[in-house]
């Protein structure tokens, strides 16, 4: 029995009074010891929050009170450890960092089930999929056949979709973790004229949930503690991977201790010790290291 869990969801709706909202959450929060990362916008919620599993039945009552949230959809994981050391509830102007100001949710590619994502697929039809996340979140996994655009951030999407062009007549999937870079992800593409798009619902957790071992290939990336989530049993699913430096599949990864590197770099975690967190020999001799709290 695991006795934590993580809880990711979002919605897109008008919260109204944003200050006083945060204020009421940042109570409960600290209250219930629940730790992780809220973003409150006008547009809505987003966050991630790990807790002993009482806390968070709490907190899933506590939110689902407001009326605006009593439909809210919660993805859950079951955790041996609390994913987060602390709690940060903030006001932001959207709740997720797109750069797609001026784009209307409205426009938002039809939702696509995971159980029609896996008729696609078993129906070999004439479908582009396309991971609408990070360049290192891909490397960890990504479906079967995806294009995966190498964009450092989720900020970079306008710029993205112009190379994206060439699929502008054809069938395209796009998806990310949760389905929230999605929404607003997908209404861009159809304000651009692509002709047929769809978001896949629920996100990369929800299909994974549903369908291990099928066209998900490799783990999920997560921004907290517990760095990836691996979800195929299958070995050859496993891990989209390798230590840079030995080799080995892994779905571990750190940035380089180095302040001024700080690159993502793909370890094993025997390479990660032995390479004393750094990315080359060089980092290794830097000045400014990051001092270290985790092992
Ligand atoms: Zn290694
Ligand atoms: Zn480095």
């Amino acid at each position: 029995m695991k006795n934590y869990r993580v809880l990711l969801f979002y919605k897109y709706v008008n919260v109204g009074d944003t200050e006083q909202f945060k204020n009421e959450h940042l109570k409960f929060c600290f209250e219930n010891n629940i730790k992780g990362r809220i973003y409150i916008a006008e547009e809505g919620i987003n966050g991630t929050i790990s807790g002993k599993t009482s806390d968070i039945e709490s907190y899933k009552f506590y939110l689902r009170s407001y009326p605006i949230f009593k439909d809210i959809v919660f993805k859950e994981d079951e955790e041996d450890k609390i994913a987060f050391t602390k709690i940060h509830v903030r006001v932001k102007k959207e709740i997720i960092h797109s750069g797609l100001n001026g784009t209307s949710l409205k426009n938002g590619g039809k939702r696509l089930k995971p159980e029609e994502l896996l008729k696609f697929y078993e129906e070999e039809k004439d479908f582009v999929i396309i991971d609408a996340r990070n360049w290192y979140e891909s490397k960890l996994g990504k479906f079967k056949n995806a294009v995966t655009p190498q964009m450092k951030n989720f900020r970079e999407w306008k710029k993205t979709v112009k190379d994206l062009e060439v699929y502008k007549n054809k069938t395209v999937v796009i998806y990310c973790t949760g389905g929230i870079r999605c929404e607003k992800a997908s209404a861009y593409m159809v304000e651009q004229g692509f002709k047929d798009v769809y978001q896949l619902d629920g996100g990369i957790v929800t299909y994974t949930k549903k369908y291990p071992n099928t066209y998900w290939e490799g783990s999920i990336w997560v921004f907290d503690e517990r760095y990836a989530v691996d979800v195929n049993t299958e070995e050859e699913l496993k891990y989209t991977t390798k230590c840079e430096h030995c080799g080995t599949p892994t779905s571990y990864y750190i940035n380089c201790h180095n302040m001024e590197c700080d690159t993502i770099i793909f370890y094993c975690h025997q390479c990660k010790k032995d390479m004393d967190y750094c990315c080359s020999e060089d980092c290794i001799n830097a000045l400014r290291k990051r001092p270290r709290y985790y092992g």
